[in-house]
């Protein structure tokens, strides 16, 4: 591989290689943080409202993948904005600390006894892992929901979401989305294109998330072919399926990203827990990181607080 394009690649994957991606964002996390904090107040009224379909099965909810829903049927951007969020989560890494793991890491890196507790306990809490598809159908056209819908969302590629995650996931049931960023596909400790492929076909979702988690807010030109297309192309070669979601990389995006990210086929797109976009909501769909520090209850208070 040629670094010479991306000066910065060399520097990147050598961190990528011991850190999660996203720790490079500490500054912004907080900043996401005090904004969601500002928006409880806004949407905590609404949380009480999701419709939901009751015993209705997964097979005949997970109909809503977005080409089936005609332009004309798909709600305004307000309604949209108006309906109830769904809690989404947000994991890295999956695996017990180590004494290298600095504090503000450890965020991102989810010891494998927490992670099970907390799946424990939306288990427990009767959550219903929903797919990006229901999420979609749900917010264009307010079909119905499982009760307690909750989204289970992996970025970066890890391997131990498939080799820690995947496993305590098929326990309870769910399933979940894997957003990859393609250029670790197959280096040590990230997964192979096949375990992506078994991952995809086993009913998760694959999305994308960048060639090498370089910021969105930054490309220019040639950048959308490198970070957004050709990654997009590789993921639906690999899995066989159309990829219609995207994860902005450190949650990172910007009004001039939207469009790009239409015209390459995204349905939706996903930030962190920042404020959604008044005019494009769907590119902006909230997700918040579930820490490494957090027990199940602190994860339960917190998906009550911030959808
Ligand atoms: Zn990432």
């Amino acid at each position: 591989m040629k670094f010479t394009k991306y000066p910065l690649l060399a520097a990147a994957l050598a961190t990528l290689a011991t850190l999660p991606a996203c720790t490079e964002t500490k500054s912004a996390a907080g900043t996401e943080a005090a904004a969601a904090t500002a928006e409880i107040a806004a949407d905590s009224a609404e949380t009480a409202n999701t419709p939901t379909a009751g015993n209705a099965t997964a097979a005949s909810l997970n109909n809503g993948s977005p080409a089936t829903i005609p332009a004309g049927k798909r709600a305004d951007a307000a309604t949209i904005i108006a309906r109830p969020q769904v809690p989404i989560l947000c994991y890295h890494q999956i695996r017990d600390w180590t004494a290298k793991d600095s504090k503000g890491a450890k965020d991102y890196i989810i010891p494998v006894a927490q992670f099970k507790a907390q799946m424990q306990m939306l288990a427990d809490s009767g959550y219903h892992a929903i797919l990006p598809d229901q999420l979609y159908a749900y917010l264009t056209t307010g079909a119905p929901l499982p009760s307690k819908p909750v989204m289970l969302t992996f970025d970066d590629t890890d391997l131990d979401q498939f080799t820690v995650a995947r496993p305590t996931l098929e326990k309870h049931g769910f399933k979940a989305v894997y957003f990859i960023m393609t250029v670790s596909l197959g280096r040590p400790r990230y997964m192979s294109k096949a375990q992506v492929k078994q991952l995809s076909d086993e009913g998760n979702v694959i999305g994308s998330h960048t060639w090498d988690h370089h910021n969105v807010k930054k490309y220019q030109g040639q950048d959308w072919v490198t970070q957004i297309e050709k990654p997009t192309k590789q993921l639906e070669e690999i899995t066989g399926k159309k990829v219609n979601y995207f994860a902005y990389p450190f949650g990172l995006w910007n009004q001039e990203a939207i469009p790009e990210l239409k015209k390459r086929g995204m349905d939706a797109a996903f930030i962190l827990a920042e404020k959604r976009d008044q005019q494009d909501p769907l590119y902006t769909i909230r997700r918040i990181i579930a820490s490494g520090y957090w027990s199940p209850r602190t994860l339960h208070n917190s998906m009550v607080q911030s959808f």
